[in-house]
């Protein structure tokens, strides 16, 4: 039988095969090699709720090897782990080391930290109500806890609160995006039911912001909506735009498609794009990490003898369903900052032959709004228009 060991021992043993950094280290560190170090809070739930070192990922020790590679999947940076003393981060640390990763131990841990005078952050707590609601989702330890708190703290503008906007607000909505915008100045028409899945019977005839206002709140009352009962243009785009995070683009007409995208570039914000038509979608994010925008794809609005509209064509409005919950899934990966986004890449679903493609996007140096020299400075309405009903 091998000799029984002492914790201390053990201990001992574990720090002088882990490599260690001091606080100050630590700073250094993350200055030289930036979004190349990983830190990693592995105290438990409870210690953590009075602050953590600012940009670290929330991962108990107990969860910890289970986790690590669907939070950390690249091992080629470093993984600073830190705790309260920098005694269970010695052992995360060694443990993080078999499984190949960098991994470096913060010396004397979060209370190292407070003593060299350095803040921490506070995480907006979830409530109980919150943790249940959302549990399904925290659980996916890429999103966890810090996700569902950047969901809660993002602000997304749906514009069109019709056959596309009607899924993804009702996703961005159960998801807790905490702040809603939703940009539309039609009514309910009957006609509307068939794919405007916001909307019922009993509210033909009222503003749709109002009716999806009210499902919404229905759904989640976390969610803060904010009706914006205007037709978007080039006058008003940049007050309603202003302070979102994110716009999805669920328009069905050309004009407002290119108001959106030239607004989305001149403000720096995201444009998660959808279109549909018959049996036909598409879905790309525009304006995003360098990548194109809509322009760049087609330059200019088609004439309007050949932009047909949704009363022309018609449109089966699962398909609608299919693009805006795309639209939906984007904008939530995008704020809570998972996976990789569909910029450089439009996403074409052909229903009846049940069918997706991609076809790659790159930017345009050329583009009118987004190149090298851009010749559109300011928004501009578009005299094209199918105007027809969302
Ligand atoms: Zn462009």
């Amino acid at each position: 039988m091998a000799p029984t060991t002492s914790f201390n021992d053990y201990l001992a043993r574990v720090r002088a095969e882990i490599r260690e950094v001091s606080v100050a280290e630590l700073r250094r560190l993350q200055a030289e090699r930036g979004a190349a170090v990983t830190l990693i809070d592995c105290r438990e739930p409870e210690e953590v709720e009075n602050g953590v070192i600012a940009g670290a990922l929330v991962l108990p020790r107990g969860q910890l090897e289970l986790q690590i590679e669907a939070l950390v999947p690249d091992r080629a940076g470093v993984v600073a782990v830190y705790c309260a003393t920098g005694v269970r981060s010695a052992l995360a640390a060694a443990s993080l080391g078999q499984l190949g990763y960098d991994a470096v131990n913060v010396i004397g841990g979060v209370e190292a930290w407070k003593a060299a005078g350095h803040p921490l952050d506070h995480p907006r707590r979830l409530t109980r109500s919150q943790l249940a609601r959302y549990a399904r989702q925290i659980r996916l330890p890429e999103l966890g806890e810090a996700g569902q708190r950047r969901l809660l703290d993002a602000r997304v503008l749906v514009v069109g609160a019709g056959g596309l906007g009607s899924p993804a607000a009702l996703y961005l909505a159960a998801a807790g995006v905490g702040t809603l915008g939703l940009v539309d100045d039609d009514a309910v028409d009957l006609s509307n039911l068939q794919r405007q899945i916001l909307h019922g019977e009993d509210v033909a005839g009222r503003p749709k912001v109002e009716s999806a206002r009210r499902t919404l709140g229905r759904l989640n009352s976390d969610v803060n909506v904010i009706p914006f009962a205007e037709r978007l243009t080039a006058e008003n785009a940049r007050r309603i735009f202003e302070g979102f995070d994110v716009v999805v683009d669920g328009t069905d007409n050309f004009a407002t498609r290119y108001l959106i995208n030239d607004a989305c570039v001149l403000l720096g914000i995201p444009n998660v794009h959808g279109a549909i038509q018959r049996f036909d979608g598409q879905a790309s994010l525009f304006c995003h990490d360098d990548g194109p925008c809509y322009r760049c794809l087609f330059p200019e609005p088609p004439p309007p003898e050949l932009a047909p509209s949704c009363v022309e064509a018609g449109v089966l409005g699962a398909i609608c369903g299919v693009i805006g919950t795309l639209q939906a899934v984007e904008a939530i990966k995008l704020v809570a900052g998972l996976g990789a986004s569909l910029a450089g890449r439009l996403v074409s679903y052909d229903a009846l032959n049940a069918r997706f493609r991609e076809l790659k996007v790159k930017r345009d140096p050329g583009c009118a709004v987004c190149g090298d020299a851009p010749r559109i400075t300011e928004l501009l309405d578009y005299a094209v228009s199918c105007a027809a009903p969302k």
